[in-house]
């Protein structure tokens, strides 16, 4: 991930640190070429153009030009830009699972790595936070997702409601609120059913899942590689349902990263994990500090 923008950085900013003094031309020639970069790493059309611009305000005064590394200080500002557009406003902070069970809604797409993330999120929460977990699968159109489920509940020790056949999604929610206050869970997680596109059905289903349980935290779990079409997939899902972060996956795959460079600008929601695998401890939390390091090389 982020390797062709990070090397398309590292060509601008190694010619620029290479020279001494710098021009205001010199520092606009660069910017130029970190703007495309990032519009090929496919960030969306108006995070690439505020980020040029809060970039260039910085880089284009007195104290850059006229200090004695001046490359080196464009890069930093590049860097702390990098973290602003990451981070965004207020706290990405941990998962609100206080006052059990909390019970958190795992909403997306199909294939997006939703019951994939659910178990890994489960596993994490078993083992570095010890909480008591028990997972649901409301996936009732696919038989084959519940027992996915199951299967990955074994494998990670993580309880799994049981599957009775011809129960409702809402049905299945109720079931697994009663049982997570009854047998003393920390946290219930929903792993709700995924479409091939969002719809009416999809949505109306998740929305009523949500009144039921009011959810603590609503994660969506979409696939980093689609890049701009995830920031979407983001925003339709938030105007719908209301969601309170958000879990790129395939993030070790070869994709451009540009989603998670717009995620938190166009859809104001925090990117709370990352899905680096499809093993089960392939998921770590997001770090912005981490990912503008590795973007600048
Ligand atoms: P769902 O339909 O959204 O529940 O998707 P699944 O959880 O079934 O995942 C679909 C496929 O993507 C599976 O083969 C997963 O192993 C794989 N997958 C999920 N997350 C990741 C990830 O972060 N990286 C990689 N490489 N594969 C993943």
């Amino acid at each position: 991930m982020f390797e062709s923008l990070s090397d398309r950085l590292s060509g601008v900013f190694d010619r620029l640190t290479k020279q001494g003094a710098l021009s205001e031309d010199d520092v606009k020639t660069a910017l130029r070429e970190v703007r495309v970069a990032l519009l090929e790493a496919d960030v969306s059309l108006p995070v690439a153009r505020d980020f040029i611009k809060k970039v260039q305000e910085q880089a284009t005064g007195q104290s850059v030009t006229k200090s004695v590394t001046p490359g080196q200080q464009v890069v930093k500002i590049v860097h702390d830009a990098l973290i602003e557009v990451l981070t965004g406003e207020g706290e990405p902070g941990a998962l609100k699972i206080d006052n059990p069970p909390a019970p958190i809604l795992m909403v997306g797409l199909q294939g997006g790595g939703k019951t994939t993330t659910t178990a890994k999120l489960a596993k994490r929460l078993k083992e570095k936070d010890g909480k008591r977990v028990l997972m649901a699968s409301l996936d009732v159109y696919r038989p084959a997702a519940m027992d996915q489920l199951a299967i990955l509940g074994t494998q990670v020790g993580v309880d799994t409601l049981p599957i009775v056949p011809g129960q409702k999604p809402v049905d299945i929610a109720k079931r697994a609120k009663q049982q997570a206050t009854m047998g003393g869970y920390d946290v219930y997680m929903l792993d709700t059913a995924g479409r091939l596109h969002i719809d009416e059905v999809l949505m109306d289903e998740v929305e009523q899942v949500s009144k039921v349980v009011t959810p603590r935290e609503t994660l969506l779990v979409v696939d980093g590689l689609t890049g701009q079409v995830a920031v979407e997939v983001a925003q339709e899902f938030d105007d719908k349902v209301g969601i309170s972060g958000v879990v790129l996956t395939r993030m070790d795959g070869d994709g451009r990263g540009g989603a998670a460079l717009s995620m938190r600008a166009v859809t104001g929601k925090p990117i709370r994990y990352v899905g680096l695998g499809e093993k089960m401890d392939a998921l770590e939390t997001f770090e912005p500090e981490r990912i503008a390091g590795r973007i600048l090389g």
